[in-house]
């Protein structure tokens, strides 16, 4: 697999060369308000790639499931007022085709997603002849081999734009992290993958706020590309994942403390 990092659409997003870019935005669009209220705080940070889960993969039934197709109008609404890029999630050929009717610039494939060979190839296959950049996060389960075949299944549509996001494995033990980070596993596919940008998620790995800056400068220190880190305007208050999303104000202090160290693996 070749990837052309010098000129591909995540290389853009960096703020300077050889800097970390930025993925920032809530777990889950809420409303209209809270969408705007985020995007306009994360633009004056100079953050260019604006994430919202609109299609929220919940474990149990009757949590809050996303607010659907309405919620793209609202992307939509951020890049046309505020000139961000906009990314959200896709689990099935029919999101797919709804986030690109309404231009999301960036999919994601999440790792309740990445675990299911059929659904990721029916999303491959709603992306057939399209040229949109694509993110995939690891699987929920420490299993190498489906990340990679995850990528592969969307690398085969002809899409080379194409970066992995670390999110942490799913255990069963109560431990710190709420998915363990098993950072070798995503070195693995780095290595592999020479050109293909790694990017960390520790609000997912850590499930706490606290962990977001340890867990990102960790991963710097292993030469990750990015970071996607969710932010809410009232974390507390969110209606999926509150322990782990940080106001826009936190998201700039943690931004400001990370250092960029030479890769040492
Ligand atoms: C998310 O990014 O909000 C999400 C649902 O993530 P994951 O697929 O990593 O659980
Ligand atoms: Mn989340």
């Amino acid at each position: 697999m070749e990837f052309t990092n010098k000129d591909s659409f995540f290389t853009k997003l960096q703020a300077g060369q050889g800097q970390p870019f930025v993925i920032a935005g809530p777990c889950s669009a809420e409303t209209e308000e809270q969408v705007m209220q985020t995007a306009v705080a994360l633009q004056q940070q100079g953050v260019k790639l604006f994430r919202a889960g609109i299609w929220k993969p919940r474990s149990r039934p009757n949590a809050f499931e996303g607010v659907g197709q309405q919620g793209l109008l609202w992307l939509r609404r951020v890049k046309q007022e505020l000139g961000l890029l906009v990314t959200t999630e896709v689990a099935t050929g029919r999101h797919v085709e709804e986030a690109l009717k309404q231009e999301v610039d960036v999919l994601w494939i999440g790792a309740r997603t990445t675990v299911n060979p059929f659904a990721v190839q029916e999303i491959a296959d709603a992306l057939q002849g399209v040229r949109v950049p694509v993110m995939v996060k690891n699987p929920v389960n420490p299993d190498l081999a489906l990340w990679i075949g995850a990528i592969e299944r969307i690398y085969n549509t002809g899409i080379t734009d194409l970066a992995a996001i670390h999110r942490g494995f799913s255990s069963y033990d109560e431990a710190k992290y709420r998915n363990s980070p098993l950072w070798q596993i995503p070195i693995e596919l780095k290595a592999r993958y020479q050109g293909m940008p790694l990017i960390v998620d520790p609000s997912h790995i850590g499930g706490k706020r606290e962990l977001i800056f340890p867990l990102t400068q960790k991963a710097l220190d292993l030469g990750y590309d990015g970071m996607m880190i969710e932010t809410h305007p009232t974390p507390d208050l969110a209606l999926s994942d509150a322990a782990q999303q940080v106001t826009p104000d936190a998201l700039k202090s943690i931004l400001a403390r990370l250092q960029v160290r030479k890769a040492t693996y």
